[in-house]
């Protein structure tokens, strides 16, 4: 097993091992490349790296082994369809087309939509055109290189943080230069074309929550093939399809912000989405300050007043995109953007480690750590 998938088991959501729930451990992982599936009878585990990070499948019942060498394979292909990097791919054209419309696959579309819609919904906290800024502070993995698979690496959630191109804070005459190309209300859809354009110098990236769009697809391509038990887990953005096989809601844990290895909390869910966005992720420091990937789109700063904030949703799209927005927004407007919503919860962790909740966990959400902030 490679170097970038081993780090990535770490991840930053981990099922917790328990009796009849599942763990990401990499001793469990399959040897050498590609998909793996240690199943038994009708449950079906299978790992794959997809949609740059580790995904990991598992399901409960006849026909788990077709089902999820199906989702396996439609995350591969969204994973295509949503890379900016990609060269004539849908969002590079859109983004290479100097403001003009541009037809672009149903699913993009879809995305865009709904990308738009939570760049509303927050406020603009979440915004899909913030690449621009990221770039410019170098948030950008260094020494990312095509390994023996043919794919490339990028590192999964939860070990050592990735190296970032960045070292220090940009110019700021620069900065606000860059920050006058961002702006969602600038995107305009035509679904009745099916095509999309963004503003003249725009640039839109969909990888804040384009893995939350491949766990909605994935749980739903496995509800198709009626499975109705499992988890979907894309390097820490989780859907949790139907109960354990005890009837008992899936146990999955938070990973501590601040301790490798060990635990902030365990959540109990069934049939919903968790992501969680994280200041350990991507980051560089200078001057003994943490600039993490996550930034404000109102001043182009990244955001620091919380260091890990969880969202419970009903779909992935949701959760991902809640989690960077409610990063952005800080403790009191960002649990109350979730309080707002229907089916939504969220955990958020600030640079003390203290910790605050929706009053909806409450039952759920089993804290492990002391009051100083370790974990228990
Ligand atoms: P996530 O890990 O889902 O929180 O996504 C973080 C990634 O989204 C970063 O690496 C950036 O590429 C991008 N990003 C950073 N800040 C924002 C923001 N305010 N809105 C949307 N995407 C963002
Ligand atoms: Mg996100």
């Amino acid at each position: 097993m490679d170097k970038g998938k081993r780090a990535a088991l770490a991840a930053l959501i981990v099922a917790v091992a328990c009796a009849g729930a599942w763990a990401l451990s990499p001793r469990r992982a399959p040897e050498g490349p590609g998909v793996g599936s240690p199943s038994s009878g009708d449950r079906t585990e299978a790992i794959s790296f997809t949609m740059g990070t580790v995904a990991r499948i598992v399901a409960e019942g006849p026909g788990a082994e077709a089902a999820v060498a199906g989702a396996l394979e439609e995350l591969d292909r969204l994973s295509l369809l949503f890379d900016r990097f990609r060269p004539y791919g849908d969002v590079w054209a859109l983004n290479a087309a100097g403001g003009e419309w541009v037809e672009v696959t149903p699913e993009v579309l879809e995305l865009i939509e709904e990308a738009v819609r939570l760049a509303e919904l927050s406020g603009g906290a979440f915004d899909p055109t913030i690449a621009p800024v990221i770039d410019l502070w170098g948030f950008v993995e260094v020494g990312a290189q095509p390994e023996e698979d043919g794919h490339e690496h990028s590192r999964a959630p939860g070990s050592a943080p990735t190296r970032m191109a960045g070292t220090e804070p940009p110019d700021p005459q620069e900065l606000e230069t860059v920050l006058k190309r961002v702006g969602y209300r600038r995107i305009e859809v035509d679904p009745d074309r099916g095509r999309a354009r963004v503003g003249t110098g725009q640039t839109i990236d969909l990888g804040a929550i384009a893995k939350g769009y491949g766990v909605d697809r994935a749980a739903q391509l496995l509800k198709e093939r009626g499975i109705v038990r499992g988890l979907v887990d894309l390097g820490g953005d989780i859907y949790a399809l139907g109960t354990r096989a005890d009837g008992s809601p899936w146990r999955l844990g938070i990973r501590h912000p601040r301790q490798d290895g060990a635990l902030l909390g365990i959540l109990r869910v069934s049939d919903a989405a968790v992501a969680t966005s994280g200041d350990y992720e991507r980051y560089f420091e200078h001057e003994g300050v943490r600039y993490s990937h996550i930034v404000d789109p109102r001043t182009g700063w990244p955001a620091r007043e919380l260091v890990s904030v969880t969202v419970v949703a009903p779909s992935g799209v949701w959760a991902d995109a809640l989690a960077t927005a409610v990063f952005v927004l800080g403790k009191e407007e960002g649990l109350a953007l979730l309080e707002s919503l229907p089916g939504v919860e969220g955990i958020v962790v600030d640079a003390g480690l203290q910790v605050a909740m929706t009053s909806g966990l409450e039952g759920k959400l089993e804290l492990l750590l002391t009051p100083a902030g370790e974990s228990k």
